[in-house]
């Protein structure tokens, strides 16, 4: 398996530390606000990763935090705690907004059919383990205080930048969102480990006792904690947005490192954005949208799943309702093929896998080049005339899509060999829509064909009849 690595800037062999098993680590979602379909992308990108390492039979411990403390409007340690903001505007306790969201988070990504991770760690369930990483950060020299922080000084870690190759005169300090800078800082780009609830922050609900003094963790701070609590101080690898390449993934690597001495990950993989009219979807621009939006309109979640898989992970993806109508159409048409596959456990035991499994499971292992996947994929299921009869070829293209959906995540095997079942009442809206038309009342076949619509149903005329489809898999 072949894969991009941010450090060294190269699609490198992967081999984890040990060979079976492999410790991976994301960073979660900061529960301010709702989920949107960006989000998604990314924690679909990660899902694609866990379930490639998993068919290459890697046993995947897969970390995630939930961000529900520290993270500041700008990642530069300026500005607001997002969750404190969040509880100002929604008029509800900083708790309640972090439980709804990150309840709105878990209903997400379920829909997309994301795999939960193996361990789920909350920041403000490990703020001891945050304040060990400090305090050795402290042992080892790496740390000074102010009245408002403890920082991490960063020109006592050599070759700080490594991760993003910048130079530091180019590397912008946050923009100024209502609060000062605070003048005390060595570097201005020195990070905060532990915010003091002191001034700007004297009011700031969430507190604990640290060694020095009330207040709250920085918002790097929490994912080397967290990561290596679970993973040790080296683990194979880390993911993120690739906004998390110059700030929050630098200032994890160094302080992780400047605690253990060791090299913290060896495999950084981050995901390009999803975009609308050339910008980043966030929160922050007000320019997104969430999945239950989608499924107002009428798509199915499984249908954004598939639009992600058509662009590579570490290209841009312009998001705009006409491809999510082809990813559906698409993903409608796979379904209906499959429907009519013949499939039974016994047809297919014994039976090898399609030729283009081997080229698929290439693609996949060739740096997550989905988009080639799923070409290879329908490839294979356009391949044979023989749909419908269970002799070879089917059984090997059955045993082969389920095989490639442990990856593409489709649940595919729901609609495999499964006919259409037309209900009864159905079935008489047809016969009576087909005698009106023979008899030339297209008023009235109309009419029964927006009951049959009504009922979930939509009809397709062909030229060699007509086609039923359900709604809901639309
Ligand atoms: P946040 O909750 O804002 O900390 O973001 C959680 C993760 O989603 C981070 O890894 C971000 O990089 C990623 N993310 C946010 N917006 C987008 C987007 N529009 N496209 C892809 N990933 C995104
Ligand atoms: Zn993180």
């Amino acid at each position: 398996m072949r894969i991009y690595n941010t450090l060294s800037r190269k699609i490198e062999e992967f081999q984890p530390l040990n060979p079976l098993y492999v410790g991976m680590y994301s960073c979660g979602p900061t529960v301010y606000d709702y989920t949107h379909i960006g989000h998604l992308r990314k924690y679909v990108g990660d899902d694609i990763l866990r379930r490639v390492l998993e068919v290459n039979k890697y046993k995947v411990k897969h970390v995630m935090n939930i961000t529900d403390v520290g993270h500041l409007v700008s990642d530069g340690d300026l500005g607001e705690d997002k969750i404190e903001k969040g509880a100002r505007e929604f008029g509800k306790t900083v708790w309640e907004v972090a439980k709804f969201y990150e309840e709105y988070f878990w209903k997400s990504v379920d829909t997309v059919n994301i795999k939960r991770p193996s361990i789920v760690a909350k920041v403000t369930d490990h703020i001891e383990e945050q304040i060990r990483l400090i305090h050795k950060l402290e042992k080892n020299g790496f740390t000074y205080q102010t009245d408002q922080a403890v920082y991490f000084q960063i020109d006592k870690f050599p070759n700080y930048t490594k991760l993003s190759r910048q130079k530091l005169e180019e590397k912008k300090v946050g923009a100024r969102i209502g609060v000062v800078v605070d003048k005390q800082k060595k570097n201005p780009h020195d990070f905060a480990l532990w915010f003091f609830t002191v001034g700007h922050f004297k009011d700031h609900t969430m507190r604990w006792s640290s060694p020095w003094g009330q207040g709250f963790p920085g918002w790097h701070i929490e994912c080397s904690a967290i990561s290596m609590e679970y993973l040790g101080d080296c683990f194979d690898i880390h993911t993120g947005g690739i906004d998390h390449i110059p700030v929050h993934h630098t200032n994890e690597i160094a302080q992780s490192e400047a605690a253990t001495g060791k090299t913290f990950v060896k495999h950084w993989v981050h995901h390009n954005f999803l975009i609308v009219d050339g910008e980043k979807m966030s929160k922050s621009k007000k320019n997104f949208y969430r999945i239950d939006e989608m499924i107002e309109k009428g798509f199915d979640p499984l249908a954004l799943r598939y639009l992600f898989l058509t662009v590579c992970y570490r290209d841009k993806l312009n998001f705009t309702f006409e491809s999510l109508k082809s990813a559906q159409n698409a993903l409608d048409n796979l379904r209906e093929i499959i429907r009519d596959w013949s499939f039974s456990d016994e047809a297919s035991e014994g039976k090898e896998l399609h030729g283009n499994y081997k080229k698929f499971m290439d693609s996949v292992n060739n740096d997550l080049n989905m988009p080639q996947a799923l070409a290879v994929m329908w490839d294979m299921v356009k391949s044979d005339p023989l749909i419908g009869r269970t002799d070879y070829s089917i059984s090997a293209k059955v045993k082969s899509i389920l095989e490639m959906d442990k990856i593409l995540g489709l649940k595919l095997d729901e609609y495999l060999g499964k006919p259409l079942e037309i209900p009864r009442k159905i079935q008489r809206l047809l016969s009576q829509r087909n005698q009106a038309r023979q008899s030339g009342d297209f008023k009235k076949s109309d009419e029964i064909r927006r009951e049959i619509k009504k009922s979930g149903f939509k009809i397709e005329d062909t030229l060699a009849g007509y086609k039923l489809k359900p709604i809901s898999d639309k």
